[in-house]
């Protein structure tokens, strides 16, 4: 462990015991979990926005690079310009996961000064990009979206083949069905797109990337930043309205203070819905588990609830105290 990450987590459970006295606190307490669950708001709506526009930018980038390879083609074999886009696909995965690497840092870091403002404490949230986490956020970070793309061009190709599409009419369909995507369709593209396509598109996939993966970043950067501090604990919180998936509120009355399992350490992971995720949004669960997900990881520390004493017991005593070793 880092000097740096020492040093937060040492000032974490300094902090930690200020926060457990009087009285003796559940968990972190309400005004606490507001204000941070506030600053989680502000940050979505801070970079949801510029999420969407990347996200109709990326696909315009898809539009115009099919396109042009599909003007390559001097006749039409849709299997063999399959194969050709497959080389395409890579290339534009690595495009959208390279376009969106500012904007998840770049929420990251600035909701991460706050959490640190709001729990006091002092830590570089640079240093959060240097673990391997980030790395592995970054590489499957595009697959969810690609695999929607491949599976509906390749839909589409199908079709094209059954129907004997020609090169312009399939130029027509790929820049239409861009475009819905986009959310830049004009007037026009409804009434060009093929029946088949039109009837089964899915489509608003603007709003819903950049709503899942703006809230997935916040997630995922409080996760590692709580982590980093040396936080022991976590909670699972959901909205509880009646857009919250049965499997989050589950998670949530499990997984809380006084909930049938209670936290859990910071390194385990929830069962949610029968998959492994670390926090709300981890990419390591299916997509059906973080599509549109608002629920919340809180950091939990059985310090926030104990008395001075207990405290000093713990602290003297357990792993806890030694977060470092
Ligand atoms: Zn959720």
């Amino acid at each position: 462990m880092q000097c740096a990450d020492r040093q937060a987590t040492l000032v974490f459970y300094v902090v930690a015991g200020d926060i457990a006295r009087p009285p003796r606190a559940k968990g972190l307490p309400d005004n606490k979990k507001n204000k941070l669950i506030a600053i989680l708001d502000d940050a979505f709506s801070e970079w949801e926005t510029q999420f969407a526009d990347e996200a109709s930018a990326q696909f315009d980038a898809d539009r115009v690079m099919l396109i042009a390879d599909l003007n390559r083609k001097a006749n039409v074999d849709w299997v063999q310009v399959e194969q050709g886009w497959q080389e395409v696909y890579a290339q534009r995965e690595d495009d959208w996961r390279e376009a969106f690497v500012p904007l998840i840092s770049g929420l990251i870091v600035r909701q991460g000064e706050a959490l640190n403002a709001l729990f006091g404490l002092e830590f570089d949230v640079q240093n959060l990009f240097a673990l391997q986490w980030f790395n592995d956020y970054k590489l499957k970070f595009a697959q969810p979206i690609w695999n929607t793309n491949r599976e509906w061009l390749s839909r589409m190709l199908q079709q094209a083949q059954l129907e004997g599409w020609s090169i312009p009419e399939m130029e027509d369909q790929l820049g239409a069905i861009f475009r819905v995507w986009g959310d830049q369709a004009r007037a026009e593209d409804n009434d060009l797109l093929a029946e088949w396509v039109a009837d089964r598109l899915p489509q608003a996939r603007r709003e819903l990337i950049a709503r899942t993966e703006t809230l997935r970043s916040s997630s995922a950067g409080s996760f590692h930043l709580y982590k980093a501090w040396g936080s022991p604990m976590k909670e699972w919180m959901a909205t509880g309205d009646d857009r919250t998936r049965p499997s989050h509120m589950e998670a949530w009355d499990n997984y809380r203070e006084g909930g049938l399992i209670g936290p859990i350490p910071i390194d385990q992971p929830f069962i949610i819905g029968g998959y492994l995720m670390m926090y709300p949004g981890d990419p390591n669960g299916p997509i059906e588990e973080f599509a549109n997900c608002r629920c919340t990881v809180v950091p939990y520390n059985p310090a926030w609830n104990m008395s001075e004493d207990e405290l000093a017991e713990v602290l003297s005593e357990s792993q806890i105290a030694k977060p470092g070793a």
